[in-house]
């Protein structure tokens, strides 16, 4: 029989459940248990590729290309669970296949309800998820919080699998808040209304993770399992960790979580891996130097926006034994050039991460050059690239107006352009290059040197890449172009000559990255930010 966990949120939203799953997964897997994780997001969008970073951060890009809510990232950078398009689910999707089925005559007869039809189709999505091979439980996230009137289909169908599954192997945990409030008292009451909202629909949670400041005392926890039916040694204390994103399974484990969890759903625990988690918990803890890297982008107002490559710096920085600093810079900020020399002084490294759009592109290009001339480490991704590019192209190439022809297509030299097979596109929603896709380094280069490899594969979402007109003027210049597409059609890589280490690259290194694996970019980069802070 399959088991599936199903993970809710109740009181408030970004309580952090998709990293409280995420460390189930992997406290799950160093018990030698293989996971599947599933996100589903309420939300009438069919993906997250049209949404917008400035409000629901980055967007995560599976191996085949769909466009995710950036959880499946927490799930990516805790387990090893396999990550694809029907690892995602929203609601946009399940009605779209609902209605599908209408049209073609599917349901003829019968009058297409909410229940059962919705809820059928979600559970099936659920079910062909857990019954793949190799998978012992499969971690369902539902997005939102409990009360949410677009949730009630999903958790409706969750309330039938566990009902359906004889409630011996299903569980459901519930992710809580314990609010402070004015005086310093903690409070209870919120998670009970939250329990009771979850039972008024059917579910009785199994489990709670209690979000709160401090460690919760046993009586806290006493009082919480008498109020909302949870047994005692169920409820958890998630309190907030002042480090790393990882020290949260450590947490967890330690009050005996994935014990409770393997006991409760008949699982055998006798393996323990979990050394490599406290391993990467210790190095960040005694590391004492902190290298402080710059990132010149336009969302930095969202903590989210770059999750992944803020996560992947830590693992760079984990990976050589130091702490890390991000100093996120607004691009629109630097509107001159003492502006961009005030903004990154005494940093040890810039990145550029992706984006779209015109705004905030000059103080992008600007920042890119001061790293240039000034032999800052660069690691530009995607967008990051294009800048690095254009950088060149305008003041080291002599091609003054050089520029992209998504900002200023009728630059007289556009070094960047559409993508060939872009140009007849109208539709937004996943129609860019998507997803993972080889490209081959050039021996020599740094990002060869990175990845120890000629052929590589790394994960893309872009619509632009550099102008093939332009390949030999800019070499000619100096520019090392270090990596391309199989066919040898497009450019994937871009090198400055001459400088302790700076590669742009049109893919997105950032969703590979984990802290037990770190990116070969990331890990390069930190270590070229770490020479510059030492000398
Ligand atoms: N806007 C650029 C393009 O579409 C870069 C995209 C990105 O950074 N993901 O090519």
């Amino acid at each position: 029989m399959r088991k599936y966990i199903f993970v809710t949120g109740g009181v408030c939203s970004s309580l952090g459940k998709g990293v409280a799953a995420s460390s189930l997964g992997s406290l799950l897997e160093s018990r030698g248990l293989s996971v599947c994780m599933v996100k589903i997001d309420p939300y009438l969008n069919v993906d997250a590729g049209t949404m917008s970073p400035f409000q629901h951060g980055e967007v995560f890009v599976t191996d085949d290309g769909a466009e995710t809510d950036l959880d499946l990232g927490n799930y990516a950078r805790f387990t090893k669970s396999p990550l694809y398009a029907a690892n995602s689910i929203t609601t946009g999707q399940i009605y779209q296949e609902v209605i599908r089925k209408e049209r073609k005559g599917d349901y003829l007869g019968k009058c297409v309800q909410v229940v059962p039809h919705i809820t059928d189709e979600i559970k099936r999505r659920i079910y062909l998820l857990g019954e793949k091979k190799n998978t012992d439980v499969t971690i369902v996230e539902i997005g939102g919080t409990v009360g949410d009137i677009e949730s009630i289909p999903f958790l409706e169908a969750v309330r039938q699998i566990i009902q359906e599954s004889s409630r011996r192997n299903a569980l459901s945990v519930h992710v809580s808040l314990i609010p402070t409030v004015s005086g310093g008292e903690l409070k209870t009451k919120p998670t009970q209304h939250s329990v009771k909202a979850l039972r008024e629909i059917g579910i009785q949670p199994d489990i709670l993770l209690c979000r709160i400041a401090t460690e919760m005392s046993d009586d806290m926890k006493h009082k919480i399992a008498s109020f909302t039916n949870v047994d005692y040694e169920c409820v958890f204390s998630a309190h907030d960790v002042s480090t790393i994103i990882y020290d949260i399974p450590i947490i967890y484990r330690a009050q005996g979580l994935d014990k409770i969890v393997c006991e409760r759903l008949s699982l055998d625990c006798s393996k323990d891996t979990f050394g490599n988690w406290q391993r990467v918990s210790d190095t960040w803890k005694n590391a004492k130097e902190t290298v402080e890297i710059a990132m010149v982008g336009k969302y930095i107002d969202l903590e989210d926006s770059y999750k992944s490559i803020d996560e992947s710096l830590i693992h760079g920085a984990i990976f050589n034994a130091v702490r890390i600093k991000i100093r996120k810079i607004d691009s629109e900020n630097l509107t001159s050039p003492e502006e961009t020399e005030k903004a990154l002084a005494g940093v040890n490294g810039l990145i550029i991460p992706g984006g779209f759009g015109q705004r905030g592109i000059s103080g992008m290009i600007d920042s890119a050059r001061l790293a240039r001339e000034q032999r800052i480490p660069f690691l530009g991704i995607c967008l990051g690239m294009q800048i690095q590019v254009i950088e060149w192209a305008r003041n080291v190439a002599g091609l003054k107006d050089a520029d992209s022809g998504e900002f200023e297509p009728n630059s007289p030299h556009n070094v960047i352009v559409l993508l060939e097979d872009q140009v007849d596109i109208t539709q937004y929603g996943g129609t860019m290059r998507l997803g993972r896709g080889e490209s081959v380094t050039v021996e020599g280069s740094r990002i060869y040197a990175a990845y120890g490899k000629k052929s590589i594969f790394e994960r893309h979402r872009h619509r632009y890449e550099v102008n093939n007109r332009y390949r030999t003027v800019l070499e000619k210049s100096g520019l090392i172009f270090s990596a391309f597409t199989p066919d040898g059609q497009l450019i994937e890589s871009a090198e400055w000559p001459n400088h302790p280490w700076a590669v742009g690259i049109q893919f997105h290194p950032e969703f590979s990255s984990t802290p037990l694996q770190t990116g070969y970019l990331f890990r390069d980069f930190i270590a070229a930010a770490v020479d510059m802070m030492r000398t």
